[in-house]
């Protein structure tokens, strides 16, 4: 049920390879396994357990009898505040390695795993386990006859589907918010990014959660993410993945009619007026396309550039990208962009890339895929391609002249790859920023105050950033409209997802 691996920095370890139920880590019931592959050399790393429905089932009793026992259930806000300090804490002693993990298993780099991904759990956890003695209901006046008061209390178990891109931060996002709600969970990983998430399990154990409160499994989608969705005794799933899978776990939660929670696609619009800084324009658009391989919801990928300096800013930007986006081994530390996480997604950029060459749009900057990772004898390229070796690695890719008909403009592409549109009026722009059925983010850039202001309202988004892009915060509400989803997390917001109020009368002229 574990093996020992090593990691190209050199690092050593035992990773757990069973699904995590009851602070045990137990085999699948079918004994099948999932194998992880290192999207840089696209060599297997280990295989680890897949749940099969039962195993599902197995994870849900266990949750709900640790729902129902004593042992969680008795505890106070600020005891399950303090287990979740110290789950903080334990991730923060192992954090090189889990940096290790996550650069090996899902191709990030390293050294922002080391300085973003690990601290987010942290940070998550912290400002969650703040709240776990600070969330509680009202005395509502009804009059001196009556007396009534509301009590926010757990929804019971919840089941959390994440999806590969951030394996931490997402865990952290769904974990924080339940158990500060005093709940209990089935967390199920996503099936290509399981290794940082199984060895944070054994840290769970470590910091003290009673066995059955926070269950962690691997597992097929189709088959442990649906047997999730469906089962009967999870009141709540909260899911973030691609739009269409939303739309099917909304469907099998449908059945028992549970409290759902989504955060799904985005084709975020990034829009730079005339009057914008456009150094800082390029810049951040460069952080809000190319960060993290270009596989983020969030992604500001489709900038809108008023055509007065359409042709500056597309010059501006692709300098940047060059200077910048240095595509690499995730272990070395001048890499800004690693592989794509698997061969699926690196298919799925390349054949968009293709779609937009086929639809007539100009290609820009990338387009093509490299070899890697990098070695002493090819290029250091910087957005260049270089080495015939092994992994899914990208060109950092722009398309100019794209039509809001095209469908590179239209649809989630999911990798770093951007298109560039040029609009007139400030009108036109936000009739074609709102031109979607996403709305999850949307950047604004001009040195007008009250433009910046107004646009930011007008826009269909959950979330806008003004003279920036991709900004997100523990403390702010994270989430989307239209088909990016439903419900918000992180912040004080996310609370609001993971309890019921229950409304208590007492008629105080009973003797
Ligand atoms: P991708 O297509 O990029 O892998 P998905 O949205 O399909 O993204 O996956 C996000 C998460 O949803 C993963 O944990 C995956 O296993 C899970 N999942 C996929 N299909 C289903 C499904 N039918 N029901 C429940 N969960 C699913």
């Amino acid at each position: 049920m574990e093996v020992q691996l090593t990691a190209p920095n050199g690092k050593t370890w035992t990773q757990p390879l069973g699904l995590f139920i009851n602070n045990e880590f137990v085999k699948s019931s079918t004994g099948e396994t999932i194998a992880s592959i290192n999207p840089s050399t696209e060599q297997e790393i280990c295989c680890v357990q897949a749940a099969s429905a039962q195993d599902v089932d197995a994870a849900v009793k266990a949750a709900r009898s640790a729902f129902r026992g004593p042992l969680w259930r008795k505890l106070s806000g600020t005891e399950r505040g303090a287990l979740m300090h110290r789950l903080a804490d334990l991730v923060g002693e192992h954090a090189e390695l889990l940096a290790t993990i996550e650069a090996l298993d899902n191709g990030k780099p390293y050294a922002v795993a080391l300085s973003e991904n690990v601290p987010e759990f942290q940070n998550v956890l912290r400002y969650y386990a703040g709240f776990a003695d600070k969330n509680f209901g009202q005395v509502v006046d009804v009059g001196p006859s009556k007396m009534a008061y509301t009590v926010k209390e757990p929804l019971g178990v919840c089941g959390q589907i994440i999806p590969w891109n951030y394996p931490l931060d997402m865990a952290a996002w769904k974990l924080g918010p339940a158990l500060c709600c005093g709940n209990t969970v089935v967390l199920k990983l996503a099936e290509q990014t399981p290794l940082s998430m199984l060895y944070v399990a054994q840290l769970i154990r470590e910091a003290g959660f009673p066995p059955g409160v926070i269950n962690v499994i691997n597992g097929h989608g189709r088959e442990a993410g649906a047997a999730l969705a469906a089962h009967e005794n999870v009141a709540k799933i909260a899911f973030t993945g691609s739009t269409a899978t939303g739309r099917e776990v909304m469907k099998l939660a449908a059945g028992t009619l549970k409290n759902v929670t989504l955060e799904t696609g985005g084709k975020s619009p990034l829009l730079v007026f005339a009057d914008a800084d456009l150094e800082l324009a390029a810049t951040w658009a460069h952080i809000g396309i190319m960060s993290n391989q270009g596989q983020v919801c969030t992604s500001t990928s489709r900038i809108l550039v008023q055509e007065a300096v359409y042709d500056e800013f597309v010059q501006r930007f692709s300098r940047v990208i060059e200077n910048v986006s240095v595509v690499g081994d995730p272990f070395d530390p001048s890499t800004f962009q690693g592989p794509q996480v698997t061969r699926a997604q690196y298919e799925r950029v390349l054949d968009y890339i293709k779609t937009g060459q086929d639809e007539g749009a100009t290609l820009a900057l990338g387009g093509v895929p490299l070899g890697g990772p990098l070695s002493a004898d090819t290029d250091s390229g910087k957005g260049k391609g270089k080495g015939k070796g092994k992994g899914f690695f990208v060109a950092p890719t722009v398309f100019t002249d794209v039509k809001p008909t095209m469908q590179i403009y239209r649809e989630e592409i999911f990798g770093p790859c951007v298109v560039v549109a040029p609009f007139k009026t400030e009108d036109e722009a936000l009739a074609m920023a709102n031109d979607t059925t996403y709305g999850l983010g949307a950047a604004v850039f001009t040195r007008n105050l009250v433009r910046a202001h107004r646009v930011a309202r007008e826009i269909e988004a959950g979330m806008v950033w003004i003279n920036s892009s991709n900004d997100s915060d523990y403390r702010v509400p994270f989430g989307g409209v239209k088909q990016s989803g439903i419900g918000r997390e992180l912040g004080e917001a996310g609370l609001a997802a993971y309890s019921n109020i229950k409304s208590i009368h007492v008629n105080m002229e009973a003797s």
